[in-house]
């Protein structure tokens, strides 16, 4: 997988002395100097966003999700704009695993995007703006569709958490049913209205099965959505392996869960845990 580079992008009309001068004044002030991922987009040569460690964030989540295959093709992760609580950030509509810093959107809460700009945005963004909307302590949003979950959004087997790595997904995972207000549809939530649904019946949890379709995972920021996407995948599929062995479970208690959570979002854990799963990634860690 193709790194992401680092360095200070200069504006090409400027005078190639005022460029080298500029160069050399980054080169002095480190990386706080005009930088962004200098990567091309595949849609065309549109500016990117400005500057901010969230976006970039949501880039490197991009690729980590990708890369520990909870995504594949399909599949998103956004970011509360810092800026303006009211709006979020994601790539317009593009495989995670190409996503780099200039297909970057920004989008209002309902999904209007404010700079298009010829690019597609995802189908499914409503799903990021109603839980927007629904959670205030929500700054990060994923959405997968990783087979492993499957089974646990349409059987009544609950996915529950088995290992403490695994505390991250909460205690409680609830299962939405696009049909029960909706119908017959493709599953692909499209509209507000689709997706307040979905983020009602997530209420306070941090993760949500979609029956027939995949899932949500949200955090309070970037890193914590992504472990705990990455955590609910391998979560699964140890609970598919314990009950081809067993009926009999024991599954963490409540108690287990908000204290072993606490660990692996401290320091101590999601710090270690950004790092390693960056640079499996090929990433920078930011
Ligand atoms: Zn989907």
């Amino acid at each position: 997988m193709r790194p992401l580079v680092r360095q200070p992008a200069l504006p090409e009309e400027m005078p190639g002395s005022r460029r080298n001068m500029l160069r050399a004044a980054c080169a002095l002030a480190g990386a706080a100097c005009l930088p962004v991922w200098v990567t091309a987009s595949a849609q065309g040569a549109a500016e990117p966003l400005d500057e901010h460690v969230a976006f970039r964030r949501v880039v490197a989540a991009n690729r980590i999700l990708a890369n520990e295959s909870v995504v594949d093709a399909f599949g998103h992760v956004s970011v509360r704009d810092p800026r303006d609580p009211s709006r979020y950030v994601m790539s317009h509509a593009r495989s995670p695993a190409l996503v780099e810093y200039a297909d970057l959107m920004e989008f209002q809460q309902d999904g209007k995007p404010l700079d298009p700009r010829g690019r597609r945005a995802y189908g499914e963004r409503m799903i990021h703006g109603a839980v927007y909307e629904a959670r205030p302590d929500v700054n990060a949003v994923v959405h997968h569709h990783a087979y492993s979950v499957i089974p646990f959004a349409v059987s009544d087997i609950p996915l529950v958490p088995l290992t403490h790595t695994a505390a991250v997904i909460g205690s409680e995972i609830p299962v939405w049913d696009i049909a029960a207000h909706f119908g017959d549809t493709d599953t692909l939530v499209r509209t507000m209205e689709i997706g307040r649904d979905l983020a009602a019946v997530l209420a306070d949890n941090t993760c949500l099965l979609m029956r027939g379709h995949g899932a949500v995972v949200v955090g309070a920021t970037v890193q914590q959505a992504v472990l705990s996407a990455i955590y609910l995948e391998v979560n699964a599929r140890i609970l598919a392996q314990t009950l081809a062995l067993t009926d009999t479970l024991k599954a963490l208690s409540a108690a287990e869960v908000e204290l072993a959570r606490a660990t692996q979002f401290s320091p101590l854990g999601a710090e270690r845990a950004w790092e390693y799963y960056c640079r499996r990634a090929g990433v920078e860690p930011i």
